[in-house]
């Protein structure tokens, strides 16, 4: 018999019942010879009701309501005792495999929840510790000006002009927070459209002249390339793209003669994109670190150029938001390339 529901329980269990008090009746009886058939029967069928009745009762109150109050609080629908299963039709073995699944999903929400706690402590101690180096630099400027500086012309014009510094400091983190956290939302939008990478390169270069200047590097783009590097991409991000990572081939470039150069390779689908410089380079343990936020190797610190430590992050949040890829190769005092694909138009 299928024990799977409060009826059957009771009719087996009452079965029991009767049998054994009907034996009981015999044993208690002085002869069996004595014995009235008709009132054995009666008793018998008067025990089988009553224990059915009540059994079925308990069970049903007791016992089933509450397992149903369990699948409900879970938010889960009873499932059907599947017929093949070794476990057929036993209620209470369901009832665990429910709860045990359950538990499991909460499990795994709640390390998820912590991760994600993890995640915004980390973010928030990186904030306020680059928030916290200017803001420190900019106090000590203003107070020694206050405190008699500002007469003393061989300091003042030279503290205006570190705060100032420090001020453009501040300015960047936050526009790059901002940026990263739009980049983070799950909807960026991306204005695709189809435009000239040589064109644009050209254009970052010419931005970028000024800064190029004061650190004595020169920018060019691989004269094998093709004049013609139609790409179909959002081109104020890529745009992004380019000034940050030309921007970082001439901070951590060399300091003598440093060298950048541009070049596209065509590949049928896509345009594979490299921005090579001769400077520090990368040591191999960091490499794969530099894509993440506000990572700094030590190499670079020693230089403080004033980074953010998110230019990388932002430009990864581009490549990937156009299902394209970022790579980086690096050799520690010879040089860095990193390279990028885009999507031929
Ligand atoms: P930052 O604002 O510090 O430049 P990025 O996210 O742009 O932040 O870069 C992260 C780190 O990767 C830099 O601090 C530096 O250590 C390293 N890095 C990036 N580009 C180069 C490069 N061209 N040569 C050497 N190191 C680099």
């Amino acid at each position: 018999m299928i024990i799977n529901s409060p009826k059957n329980i009771a009719l087996l269990n009452s079965l029991i019942i009767s049998i054994i008090a009907g034996c009981a009746f015999v044993i208690l009886t002085d002869s069996f010879n004595d014995i009235n058939v008709t009132s054995l029967l009666i008793f018998v069928a008067f025990i089988f009701v009553s224990s059915f009745a009540l059994i079925n009762f308990s069970v049903t109150r007791f016992i089933s309501e509450k397992i149903k109050v369990i699948y409900s609080t879970i938010g889960l629908v009873r499932p059907k005792p599947d017929k093949k299963s070794k476990v057929k039709g036993d209620v209470l073995e369901i009832v665990n495999q429910v709860v045990l699944r359950w538990s499991e999903e909460k499990k795994k929400e709640i390390e998820e929840l912590k991760e994600m706690a993890a995640y915004r402590r980390e973010f928030l101690g990186n904030i306020s510790h680059e928030i916290k180096t200017p803001i420190f630099n900019i106090q000590g400027y203003v107070h020694t000006l206050l405190e008699g500086g500002l007469k003393d012309d061989s300091i003042n014009t030279k503290f205006l002009q570190k705060s100032v510094k420090s001020i453009n400091r501040m300015i960047a983190l936050v526009d790059d927070l901002e940026e990263i956290s739009k980049l983070e939302s799950d909807d960026i939008q991306l204005n695709e459209e189809v435009f000239n990478l040589y064109e644009l390169t050209k254009e970052v270069i010419d931005f970028m002249e000024h800064k190029a200047l004061e650190y004595k590097t020169t920018i060019s783009i691989n004269t094998t390339s093709s004049s013609s590097v139609m790409v179909n991409a959002d081109k104020k991000r890529v745009r992004q793209v380019l000034i940050n990572l030309i921007d970082n081939a001439i901070k951590y470039g060399n300091l003598e003669d440093n060298r950048i150069r541009i070049s596209f390779y065509n590949f049928q689908n896509n345009y594979l994109v490299e921005v090579s410089d001769n400077g520090m380079g990368i040591a191999e343990e960091n490499i794969k670190r530099v894509f993440e936020r506000f990572y700094r190797t030590e190499l670079s610190r020693t230089r403080d150029k004033g980074g953010t430590g998110l230019g990388l992050a932002i430009v990864k949040h581009i490549i990937e938001a156009h299902r394209q890829t970022i790579s980086v190769r690096s050799s520690v005092g010879k040089g860095t390339t990193f390279s990028f694909t885009l999507k031929t138009a």
